[in-house]
């Protein structure tokens, strides 16, 4: 009876959400359609990590960083009127209606009204610009130069599409329709990159957005847009291609190009093969993507699942790193990814990314970040490190509000909301597709009944994923699930029986009638592991989870006068320890996994870690950190590291890698 009216209660709290896309002529079809943003409820670990966010900065950005709280140029003011406000949007937005926080959104609802309501009547549309404020000019395609840069209109396109997942609103559509009308006619003379480079590495975010509205109004002149916003952009998809790019790019760390290997544009840039594809129906965008996306992390992966940016692509030696604007826009370009492409191989590289590289570089109250994060980060300090790209003032590690550079300030409210809100995707065969997990709540139309599914997990931290479904009658449809590459055989069992068992690395549909309380339950059984990597280290792995040397950790206080205040963390414990051969030769038979359930306030750090694995090691009394740095010890051709290591075997403990902030990940081998 209990569970009648908490689905009663639920079905009236959701509004039901129905395929909001129908596949336009002209362009390719997707195979996995995004469930509409008010269709999904985060719920378990997942809902507590976006309430702190709400209670943290992406909540209150607009009253604790300057450059949003000033004068905002997004509000008709003369502050930010560039991309720190849209970015910021971009997040808080989706946690608004996810969490369905009525204070979160009045307050991103003022600057989608000021936006709205301040479209000029060419279609211009974004901050006032200074020939409007100055001259007092009507911005035409005529005279469009008086306009200001494409590119944060491009992040404020992607918010308004969001909020309109979220709520209909059918100002949107028509606002958006305008927009790109007049840039449309403006783009003869005022390229893409009229203002900016960013404008013209970053053009597959325009065009997505032009074939999102397609897909709504089949205005045949937004396919003429897409063709000449791809045109005057980055040719990202020939570069992933053509290997050369790539191979430039691990060869050099000059000024030459460098805005086509900064690793936020490069990890934009990977949906750009995705939404050619999508244009031209043409395979070998995907072919391209493949090798690039394959190629990317050979030359510059690191073991938690990103490749290496600071800020250009640098290689894959462990004491490299990335920003943290890397991270959250590879996986919006690995969520677009999925959906064009159905392919599990981006599915498996999201959750990596997001399980592993994405909670490290915030704090617990998700109130500081850091800039760069390293792989092996034996300190978190102010210093140069390894990193090619310094700024004066050495703050680009140390986490903080401001310090590093504010881009991550801002974008960072991206990563967790628009991961809970891909979870579930509508598939091309009238079904409902799961293709990453965590905890979570969905409602859909499906052939006109109205269905509800909770997935019930802790996962990445459990095997096991409970879905219960619930329907207004025997409805059938097919459940489509993936069984991730990692897992040799994933169980799948159906109101208690066994349904079937899968290979790993494809995505399985069950076809058949289900009923009203129904429960599917998906195990994937997870194995110790080791992967190579750089300067031939090795990481532990377990599912989908990478592990790092649980370490003691001693925060201290700092303040920059610029930059504000900051925190550096040390180590209270020795790190210096290499994986013994035989952990290589037999993960599983040498280490032991100790588990515990996670509680409601789970939080990623050292103390809520709720795997732990033992693992056989010994020290390298010559592994010394250089200026901050842990240069990898060198290795024989067989990955051993040879010099002088103590002969005592220690019992080291490692704890999954978004739990901690100093670390070692990728260790060298010792006999
Ligand atoms: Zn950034």
């Amino acid at each position: 009876m209990k569970n009648v009216i908490l689905i009663v209660v639920l079905s009236a709290f959701f509004a039901c959400a129905k395929r909001e896309e129908t596949p336009g002529v002209g362009l390719a079809n997707d195979v996995y359609t995004e469930v509409p943003l008010r269709a999904i409820r985060p719920e378990g670990w997942l809902r507590h990590q976006l309430e702190i966010m709400r209670d943290g900065s992406t909540g209150h950005l607009d009253e604790i960083h300057p450059k949003i709280s000033n004068d905002n140029g997004w509000l008709g003011g003369e502050g930010d009127g560039w991309e720190e406000t849209p970015y910021w949007l971009d997040g808080a937005v989706p946690l608004a209606w996810l969490l369905q926080d009525s204070a979160l959104q009045r307050k991103v609802m003022r600057y989608i009204d000021w936006t709205l309501d301040n479209q000029r009547p060419s279609g211009y549309f974004g901050p006032i610009t200074k020939a409007e404020r100055e001259l007092s000019v009507e911005i035409t395609p005529d005279n469009c130069a008086d306009g200001e840069d494409w590119w944060p209109k491009m992040i404020m396109l992607k918010v308004l599409q969001q909020y309109y997942s979220a709520t209909e609103d059918e100002r949107v559509v028509p606002f958006m329709t305008k927009y790109f009308n007049y840039q449309l006619q403006a783009l003869d003379s005022c390229r893409i990159g009229n203002w900016t480079e960013w404008a013209e590495a970053r053009g597959a975010d325009n065009v997505m957005m032009t074939q999102w509205l397609y897909r709504i109004t089949g205005d045949k002149n937004l396919l003429t847009l897409a063709e000449k916003i791809s045109e005057q952009s980055y040719p990202w998809s020939e570069w992933l291609g053509n290997r050369d790019w790539v191979m430039q790019a691990a060869a050099q760390q000059n000024h030459d190009n460098w805005m086509h290997r900064h690793a936020v544009n490069v990890g934009m840039g990977l949906k750009a093969p995705a939404v050619q594809y999508r244009r031209t129906g043409d395979k070998s965008y995907l072919e391209w993507l493949a090798t690039g996306w394959n190629d990317l992390m050979l030359l510059h992966g690191l073991p938690m699942g990103i490749f290496s940016g600071d800020e250009d692509l640098h290689g894959n030696a462990p004491t490299q790193g990335i920003e943290l604007c890397s991270i959250t826009e590879s996986m919006f370009s690995l969520e677009k990814i999925i959906s064009v492409t159905g392919e599990v191989r981006y599915m498996d590289a999201l959750e990596r990314m997001t399980f592993n590289a994405l909670p490290t570089q915030t704090t617990d109250d998700y109130n500081m970040k850091q800039y760069f994060q390293v792989a092996n980060q034996v300190q978190v300090s102010r210093g140069v490190f390894d990193f090619s790209l310094p700024f004066n003032r050495g703050m680009n590690n140390v986490f903080g509000l401001r310090s590093g550079y504010t881009c991550c300030t801002t974008n960072m409210h991206q990563g967790w909301t628009k991961f809970a809100s891909h979870l579930w995707y509508f598939s091309n065969d009238q079904g409902i597709a799961a293709l990453q997990y965590a905890p979570s709540h969905v409602t859909a139309d499906l052939n006109g009944h109205n269905i509800s599914i909770r997935e019930v997990t802790d996962y990445p931290f459990s095997d096991a994923i409970d879905f219960e479904i619930s329907v207004d009658e025997a409805v059938e449809f097919p459940f489509h699930l993936r069984i991730p590459s990692w897992c040799a055989e994933g169980i799948i069992t159906i109101n208690g029986e066994e349904h079937s068992r899968e290979s790993g690395g494809k995505v399985v549909v069950i076809r058949r009638a289900w009923n009203d309380g129904d429960k599917m339950s998906l195990q994937l059984p997870m194995k110790v592991t080791t992967s190579n990597w750089g300067k031939n280290s090795r990481a532990v792995e377990r599912g989908p989870l990478v592990y790092a040397l649980k370490l003691g950790e001693r925060w201290e206080k700092g303040n920059e006068p610029t930059e504000g205040d900051y925190y550096s963390i040390y180590p209270t414990e020795d790190w210096n320890y290499g994986l013994i051969d035989a952990v290589v030769k037999d993960p599983q038979a040498n280490t032991q996994v100790v588990t515990r359930k996670i509680d409601n306030a789970f939080k990623w750090n050292i103390e809520h870690a709720p795997i732990e694995i033992q693992v056989p090691a010994k020290k390298i009394p010559g592994w010394k950190a250089v200026n901050g740095v842990a240069y990898q010890p060198i290795t024989d051709r067989n990955g051993i590291y040879k010099g002088e290591v103590d002969q005592e075997v220690k019992t080291i403990t490692l704890i999954p890698y978004g739990c901690t902030k100093v670390r070692v990940v990728a260790f060298p081998v010792v006999p």
